[in-house]
């Protein structure tokens, strides 16, 4: 038997063996928390005080859940497949496979993704003629989705003006929609799922029963929904359920926006009286400098729950910090530097360049590409999400389920088959008059439309038909086939990589069914009923049966319908799978729980991050606080920090002020490389490689040395570049660069909604900020 125990500190060794009761453990970023948790699982098991059948794990992404199945496979000579460990909406969407009767679902429901989500809120302001300039679609699937997140139906939104009750009605609209086309979005997973327990007591009780041990991840960031999912789990009030042991970091919540609730763990302690709270302090990922700099950041946050991390790694390098003139020689910088990383030999995939948002990355690519160094963006365009493989899954998606009009509507002309935007127009219509989908509607058309509309129909009932004894991966197969898809792309001049990439399709097909745990030959089609029998339990709870969702996805769905719910919920991961030796970019919310020897922290501009909304909002700069934590603890032995003084962002030249954080950091922990840049030279952006050199480390407040070149000279009556200034007209702005002397001085000044302003010093009438 291993010793699961022997590398564990004390703290770590109480959480990991605490006895079976409600537990916080509290801890900073690096501090094993992620290790605690599924150390307590495999010692639980190993300890025969639970089965692995009595676990509920819940991790923040798909990876996460991989990882720590196969964690727990090198702990315990168990097979993890069956194991309750994944995601909220994994876990919500084997329930309700399972129960899809109780849950009101067609039995071969599907997910719609985010991308999905939003065309069918496009297509239903279409319909119901609302103007999508006063209801913009995103706000509307925000609305949605809000509601969902909070456990609110439709019905029980108080809608306090007309445009609310618009919003409400829409809402409703959509939520109908999407049950006569059997499609669920992520929210409705939980929601659905939140319904179905909380109504059905002999199922609610079964799993509560079930699970003895609930254990979560990264508990700051749930919602109020999945919080109640939770309590609901874990029998809270009742007598039965199992014990909730939760772990998380308050200085880690970075999903407000989303709706999490860091509100949470306070309220987990109290309402379910927790006894064992633990505070893991001893930090094992980072080095002094980085962790020094971590916590002096993050103690500028008020409304703490309060811990600090110490380290026995030693100092290790300071972070080097670096100010560009622009964009692009931040990028040039960046690979400068990490190529001197891989010299010494840093593995590619052990250096992350994070930034604050996605649209940073396009120069950074760029650059790299140029460079010719293999990079990595996690939670860009993954694969379940390009363009033609989300047609191929829309035609297996009809075959599963020929209701589902999005997937109808996305391949019904593509390849292009004759059906124009009139004809789809009048199924439209039809399907409103006899109330179904568009697919059910087709009968009803007549005359041209009608009959390539039928020659559609048809396509997909005939693949069907010959596909009825075959396995996925020939189902696959011919789909792509018959479809036309192949052969669409392949006359295309450059759809090569499009063709490799639906070809990927057989292969992605044949790989889920074996990790799954599907036969190699099992029909794709097959109905869960004809498996179920082979594996799932039926048990008897209060004289009712229930069967029980045990056993892997194989025996409560189809090959088919897996598959779908697959690429569904990999398509809403916002992470990469491992791949190739590269450079991993990312934004710095898709980076939590991770760690690398290396890391960039980018963009460290006012305005960008701290990112410009957040000044709007209660507690937004707390909250971007906690994020550039995020981003400096995921450094284990370097962290390099990056501003730049110009940036094209959304089409736009912004001039911008370094991050108020750099004033938040420990000086001794820093190393500025700054710039011999010449007086009023700064916005030229052309290669000055040669001018740049390391300089001893100076204060941060004083860094920019053209603006002390400025105020010495006294040019400029005594304004300075970077100074804050406020004008009667424009409001508060920033003096960018000054010209000129005396009576002729004048200054550049960034407006911000205003704009970029020239104004003369001599009679423009500005006020020190
Ligand atoms: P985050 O808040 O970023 O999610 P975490 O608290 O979950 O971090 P882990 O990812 O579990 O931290 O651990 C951080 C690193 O420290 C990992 O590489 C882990 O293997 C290592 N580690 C944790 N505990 C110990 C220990 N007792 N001895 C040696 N290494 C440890
Ligand atoms: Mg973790």
């Amino acid at each position: 038997m291993q010793n699961l125990l022997h590398n564990l500190n004390p703290e770590q060794l109480a959480a990991v063996t605490l006895p079976p009761q409600n537990a916080l453990i509290l801890a900073g970023a690096g501090s094993g928390k992620t290790r605690v948790l599924t150390t307590r699982i495999a010692w639980l098991i190993q300890t025969g005080q639970v089965s692995p059948a009595g676990v509920l794990a819940v991790t923040f992404t798909n990876k996460a859940a991989k990882e720590m199945l196969t964690r727990l496979s090198t702990m315990l000579p168990i097979n993890t497949r069956g194991m309750w460990i994944g995601t909220f909406h994994g876990l919500c969407n084997r329930l309700l496979r399972t129960h899809y009767k109780d849950a009101a679902l067609p039995q071969t429901f599907q997910i719609l993704d985010s991308q999905d989500q939003l065309s069918m809120i496009k297509r239903l302001l279409k319909a119901n003629n609302i103007d999508d300039e006063k209801f913009p679609p995103k706000q509307v699937m925000y609305f949605i989705n809000n509601n969902k997140d909070q456990g609110l139906r439709a019905s029980q939104v108080e809608a306090y003006d007309a445009l609310e009750r618009k919003l409400v009605e829409l809402y409703q609209l959509y939520d109908d929609q999407c049950q006569r086309e059997g499609v669920v979005d992520f929210a409705e997973l939980l929601l659905r799922t939140y319904e179905l327990l909380s109504r059905n007591e002999p199922l609610r009780q079964h799993y509560q029963q079930r699970f003895r041990h609930i254990l979560v991840d990264e508990f700051q960031d749930t919602n109020n929904l999945q919080y109640a999912w939770l309590k609901l789990m874990a029998g809270h009030g009742s007598p039965y359920g199992g014990a909730l042991f939760a772990v998380g970091d308050d200085d880690q919540s970075i999903y407000a926006f989303r709706g999490a609730n860091v509100g949470n763990m306070q309220a987990f302690e109290s309402e379910f009286r927790v006894q064992n709270l633990i505070k893991l302090e001893q930090n094992y990922r980072s080095h002094g400098h980085i962790l020094d700099a971590a916590n002096m950041l993050i103690a500028n946050n008020s409304r703490r729950l309060g811990k600090n991390l110490r380290t026995d790694a030693g100092h290790g390098e300071p972070v080097r910090v670096y100010e560009a003139s622009s964009d692009l020689q931040e990028a040039q910088w960046i690979i400068e530097e990490a190529k001197s990383l891989i010299a010494e030999g840093a593995l590619r995939r052990e250096i992350a360049i994070l930034y604050r948002s996605n649209a940073q990355s396009r120069v950074i690519e760029h650059a790299l590409f140029s460079a010719g160094m293999p990079y990595h963006v996690y939670g860009g365009l993954r694969y379940f999400q390009r363009a033609e493989v989300k047609h191929a899954i829309a035609y297996l998606q009809l075959m599963d389920n020929p209701h589902n009009d999005s997937a109808f509507l996305r391949v019904v002309n593509f390849p292009a088959r004759g059906i124009g935007a009139r004809s789809i127009e009048q199924l439209q219509n039809a399907a409103a008059t006899y109330n179904c989908s568009l697919y059910a509607a087709v009968p009803y058309m007549v005359g041209k439309a009608g009959s390539s509309l039928a020659a559609f129909t048809k396509l997909i009932e005939g693949v069907r038909f010959e596909t009825q004894q075959l396995a996925l991966p020939e189902l696959v197969k011919i789909t792509l086939d018959s479809s036309g898809l192949l052969q669409h792309y392949a006359n295309e001049k450059e759809g090569a990589d499009r063709v490799e990439n639906l070809e990927q399709m057989v292969s992605a097909a044949t790989q889920f069914v074996s990790e799954e745990g599907f036969g190699q030959g099992a029909p794709a089609h097959l109905g869960p009923q004809a498996s179920a029998a082979a594996g799932a339990q039926v048990v008897v709870a209060d004289g009712v049966e229930i069967i029980d969702a045990d056993a892997p996805l194989a025996t409560v769905m189809s090959p088919l319908s897996a598959f779908l719910s697959h690429a569904s919920l990999e398509a809403g991961d916002n992470q990469a799978q491992e791949g190739q030796d590269a450079l991993q970019l990312m934004t710095v919310h898709s980076a939590k729980g991770l760690e690398f020897d290396n890391v960039f922290i980018t963009g460290l501009e006012e305005g960008l991050f701290p990112h410009e909304s957040s000044s709007k909002e209660e507690g937004g700069v707390e909250e971007e606080r906690r994020l550039m934590y995020v981003a400096i603890t995921r450094a284990r032995k370097r962290l390099y920090m990056a501003f730049c003084q110009t940036r094209m962002l959304h089409g736009q030249t912004r001039y911008n002020m370094k991050s108020r954080f750099f004033d938040e950091l420990p000086e001794e922990s820093l190393k500025w490389l700054t710039a011999r840049v010449q007086q009023n030279n700064w916005f030229s952006t052309g290669s000055r490689k040669s001018a740049w050199d390391e300089m001893p480390s100076v204060p941060s407040a004083d860094n920019r040395l053209a603006a002390r070149m400025n105020e010495r000279s006294g040019a400029s009556g005594g304004w300075r570049i970077g100074e804050s200034v406020a004008h009667a007209k424009f409001g508060e702005g920033v003096i960018v660069n000054l010209e000129g002397s005396g009576a002729n001085c004048r200054a550049q000044i960034n407006f911000g909604s205003f704009g970029m302003k020239v104004l003369d010093l001599s009679v423009a009438k500005l006020e020190r900020l």
